[in-house]
């Protein structure tokens, strides 16, 4: 009789709790059984190790093999548990020696294939940076590797099968790296350019770009509201190239989510900001995240970039509803029968949506037949709560036949996105040195301290309060909003808290937000 050890990690949310794999082998009749284990999952690793062990020529073990992933009550998913638990059958029978020491040093991950290779499984970024933190180092299929490597750069292993495991464990020196596997990895954490789309690319529009380089400036959600085939989505693709470069850590946890997800990782996107487009059709558990496994949804996986929202009124009401518990506190919490996880969520809202249900509302053309009581409808589908939650709305009109042939355009229209990210780079710097924290992320007092207003406009808001009736919520937008225009005014003078905020910025910043009253 032997037991063996081997390490691992279950995945819960963006934790990684460790799981013990511990394989012991007793006499009596042939039978194989893993506890720990949802029922579908056991049934299918069984088979999956049985196969592997036989085509790595090892001996299946005589008598009973019963195996436990503790802590019992864990949830767990199968397939990663494969590798350790095929690797503790070939320990605890005697058919690799390895030193306690050695095995204890490690922590192995792996579904294994019928012919014994090693495929990838989700999670990997996640387990290797939990493992890199406890000292150990982690065995990956060559598939994870590049993942891995970024959360552990020197403690990431990988092999292409189960016997290729075997055999370096077995090797007496630690000399497991072959010039392939350090070739594949990235070489560094440098951040990518987030996007090679230009906004110099989308014509004309001059006052939706500018809009555009507000809501970059100052993190602002910003609704877009026109007529089809207008640029709206090309304007909101544009986002993530305006803003600047992931910091480490962030972009760590914007790949970890991604590793957690469905979808998985893809290393060559490390360190781009997000940039989701769910569909109006998205269910609710698609956007906020869930299913029984409690996977992240669209808006964490947008956490740190942008999520896109077009056509808007179309999302399904309890879906829009949600999104008022991310937007506020940049955090999703999902509760599922046996867990409650939580995930990061701040992201940056970009919706767009048509002036009414045909989309031809004010066209000059006079197509649109929609009754006043149809669009009054169409834009009550979003609710107050969440409109007061987008600090920009602006129209992005059908262009004029001047426009589309490129005549004219000055100024902010001819801007390229490096340009535009170096002024939002310089305006973001400026809130940080004042504040602490971006515009849009003031709070009340905040707001008194960093939005003082001269006497022009003191009066300039006190008109529009009247004029356009606004809430106190209102004018708390309105004030952001003035803050960041005037972050990005570099010519004005500055004075200790960066340049003050005059009447031009206000009054823009007002009428950053008429779109739809
Ligand atoms: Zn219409």
């Amino acid at each position: 009789m032997r037991i063996a050890r081997v390490a691992s990690r279950a995945q819960l949310g963006l934790a990684a709790p460790p799981v013990q794999v511990e394989v012991h082998l007793g006499g009596g009749l042939p039978t194989f059984s893993i506890v720990g284990l949802p029922a579908a999952a056991v049934r299918e690793s069984k088979d999956r190790v049985r196969a592997a062990l036989a085509i790595g020529k090892f001996e299946w073990p005589a008598g009973r093999i019963t195996v436990n992933l503790s802590p019992a009550d864990l949830p767990k998913e199968g397939c990663r548990y494969d590798l350790p638990i095929a690797l503790g059958i070939v320990v605890a029978s005697g058919q690799l020696e390895v030193s306690d020491a050695r095995l204890e040093s490690c922590e192995f991950y792996g579904e294994l294939g019928l012919a014994g290779e090693l495929k990838p499984v989700r999670g990997v970024l996640l387990a290797a940076a939990h493992a890199a933190r406890a000292g150990r180092h982690v065995v990956v299929p060559k598939g994870n590797l590049a993942e891995a490597r970024l959360a552990s750069p020197t403690g990431a292993r990988s092999a292409a099968t189960l016997l290729e495991v075997c055999e370096r464990l077995a090797a007496r020196n630690d000399h497991v790296d072959n010039v392939d596997e350090v070739a594949a990895a990235p070489g560094t954490l440098a951040p990518l350019p987030a996007t090679a789309l230009d906004l110099a690319d989308v014509r004309g529009q001059a006052a939706p770009k500018r809009a555009l380089l507000v809501a970059a400036a100052g993190a602002h959600s910003i609704l877009m509201v026109g007529p089809p085939g207008t640029g709206k989505s090309m304007l909101a693709q544009r986002l993530p190239g305006l803003l600047p470069p992931l910091e480490s850590d962030d972009a760590l946890d914007v790949a970890t989510i991604a590793s957690v997800s469905l979808r998985g990782f893809e290393p060559r996107d490390f360190g781009r900001r997000p940039f989701r487009a769910p569909h109006h059709s998205a269910s609710a558990s698609a956007v906020i995240g869930g299913g029984p496994q409690a996977r992240p949804g669209e808006v964490s996986l947008a956490h740190r970039g942008v999520l896109f929202l077009d056509e808007l009124p179309e999302f399904n009401r309890a879906v829009l509803e949600s999104l008022r518990e991310p937007l506020e506190s940049g955090v999703v919490a999902i509760s599922r029968a046996r867990l409650q996880v939580e995930y990061p969520a701040r992201f940056q809202l970009v919706a767009a949506m048509n002036p009414c249900p045909c989309g031809f509302l004010g066209d000059a053309s006079g197509r649109c037949r929609c009754a006043p009581p149809v669009v009054a409808r169409y834009r009550s589908r979003i609710s107050g709560p969440l409109l007061d939650r987008i600090d920009l709305r602006v129209e992005v009109p059908a262009l004029q036949s001047e426009e589309l042939l490129g005549e004219g355009g000055a100024d902010v229209t001819a801007m390229s996105s490096v340009a535009a990210a170096e002024r939002v780079n310089g305006a973001r710097h400026r809130q940080l040195q004042r504040a602490g924290k971006l515009n849009s992320d003031l709070t009340s007092n905040e707001i008194q301290r960093h939005c003082r207003l001269d006497r022009n406009c003191r009066r300039l808001l006190a008109q529009a309060r009247e004029r356009l009736n606004l809430s106190a919520r209102a004018m708390h937008r309105a004030l952001r909003v003035a803050r960041t225009v005037a972050d990005l005014d570099e010519s004005g003078a500055a004075n200790a808290t960066g340049p003050a905020i005059g009447p031009a910025h206000l009054a823009e910043a007002l009428q950053l937000r008429r779109a739809i009253d």
